[in-house]
């Protein structure tokens, strides 16, 4: 859920911005925003929609000219979709000009908000974010302090961009829930959600922004760099690899594609007696996966379904027709190749369930003889406090059934789930082992303090 980036020192600051967001869009498609700051004053555009529908040229070279911009693309459920919360937020106070972008959710965030208002601040959106602006304002001291100092007073998952004037402030918190890194490109240093925005700019991935770091950047140079909180222990969310990133992004060493293609072959060993004419992927997340598991296999590899790109997320309502109608629009499978075959389909989840049933069903129609259905990923039993966007529990079909109940429910011949020993096997490389991830929506034991009221809609 969302994607941010900063670039500083850089004549073309808003145009590198925004075409890192176009390679963020996979994070959120509802709205879009940049902050200029360098030149003029601080000034922020925000609107509705895709990253290029917005940013045209005249709005690039024309009205955000400056030498530093943050950008952010917002992900939403449709209810909670508005201009209101398109971010970045901006506003001025006694530290001058000051711009916020976010990736997380601050799960204390009612608490902070509720003593903030009585300390008499008023709020002008409904989204986590501001409560950072809001500390910062009420803070005394130089900059750096007063971040470290407002990050301590929250909690939950949070990678934000900060911008004043020439300053870029970059911080993530203290389990690294959500990705940042850091790159260059010339003279200038971007952070990104992921490394993918940076490269596709021209830029060079240099390093992961710590779990816990603040840094500082301003013409060119690092002008500090520190760790706000240290966490016994790393929690980056597993679900980046397994769905959210981008597969050509570096996590840990090792692009997302490289993970889920063995993620691909772990299942395929899982999965050693079962035998199929092909294997296929549910588009686009399934794909490395698919291809992992027919390299392993030696079972041949077939692109069973045509996706359809112009179905955006904005055009699924929450009626059950109009659900039919966008899956058969998004989705369509292609008869000779899946008629009369014994199929293993791939999928990087299941989370309510209808929609693999939606998909099965259709695969039926087209006269697939048998489905294997294997899941990139072990049962989602937990929902995310954490900055995905998952449902509450009981919506969750593993957190109140079986394999062999949603087996039977789903109407498939098996189904198989990627252990979570596997999964971590296969995001893991180099040194980095086991316990760097999050994994709690497999396990449903979280890190921080969840109750009835912890929040989790942040961005
Ligand atoms: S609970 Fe699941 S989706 Fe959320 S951060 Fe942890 S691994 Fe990621």
């Amino acid at each position: 859920m969302c994607g941010i980036i900063g670039v500083e020192n850089n004549e073309n600051a808003a145009v590198l911005a925004s075409a890192g967001m176009v390679t963020l869009q996979h994070r959120g498609e509802e709205s879009a925003g940049i902050t200029i700051s360098g030149k003029e004053k601080m000034k922020t555009f925000t609107a509705m929609g895709l990253v290029s529908k917005i940013f045209n040229e005249d709005i690039l070279l024309n009205k955000l000219s400056g030498t530093a911009a943050i950008g952010h693309v917002r992900y939403t459920t449709s209810a909670k979709s508005s201009l209101t919360n398109a971010q970045p937020f901006q506003m001025a106070c006694i530290h001058g000009n000051i711009a916020v972008a976010h990736n997380g959710n601050i799960t204390n965030f009612p608490k902070i908000k509720h003593e903030l208002l009585k300390k008499g601040a008023i709020f002008n959106h409904t989204s986590d974010t501001e409560i950072l602006l809001h500390l910062i304002a009420m803070s005394k001291g130089n900059l750096a302090d007063i971040v470290a100092s407002s990050m301590c007073k929250l909690e939950g998952a949070f990678s934000i961009v900060i911008l004043r004037s020439k300053l870029l402030i970059g911080a993530r918190d203290e389990h690294g829930f959500r990705p940042l890194v850091l790159g260059k490109i010339d003279n200038s240093y971007i952070i990104a959600s992921e490394s993918a925005a940076i490269e596709v700019i021209g830029g060079t991935y240099i390093r992961d922004i710590k779990p816990g770091e603040v840094i500082l950047i301003e013409n060119g140079k690092i002008q500090k760099s520190f760790l706000y909180k240290q966490s016994k222990k790393q929690n980056t969310c597993i679900f980046e690899q397994v769905y959210f990133s981008r597969p050509d992004s570096v996590m840990f060493g090792q692009t997302v594609k490289e993970a889920r293609v063995k993620m691909g072959q772990f299942l395929a060993l899982q999965m050693k007696d079962i035998k199929a004419d092909i294997v296929m992927p549910v588009p686009d997340t399934g794909y490395f996966a698919a291809l992992g598991f027919a390299r392993a296999s030696n079972i041949l590899f077939e692109n069973g379904f045509v996706r359809n790109h112009y179905v955006g997320r904005s055009f699924i309502k929450p009626s059950q027709n109009l659900r039919d109608v966008t899956a058969r629009l998004k989705l369509r499978p292609i008869k000779e190749v899946v008629s009369g075959k014994e199929i293993i389909l791939i999928d990087d989840s299941i989370v309510r369930g209808t929609t693999s049933k939606r998909l099965i069903n259709l695969l039926k129609e087209y006269g697939v003889k048998k489905v294997h259905f294997a899941v990139s990923c072990p049962p989602v039993i937990g929902s995310c406090y954490y900055g995905i966007d998952t449902p509450d529990k009981e919506d969750l079909i593993a957190a109140n059934n079986s394999v062999e109940k949603i087996r039977k429910y789903l109407e498939v011949d098996s189904l198989t789930f990627l252990s979570l020993e596997n999964l971590v096997k296969s995001c893991s490389y180099g040194d980095k082992k086991d316990d760097v991830f999050c994994k709690s929506c497999f396990t449903g034991k979280y890190f921080t303090k969840i109750s009835k009221n912890t929040y989790k809609e942040g961005c």
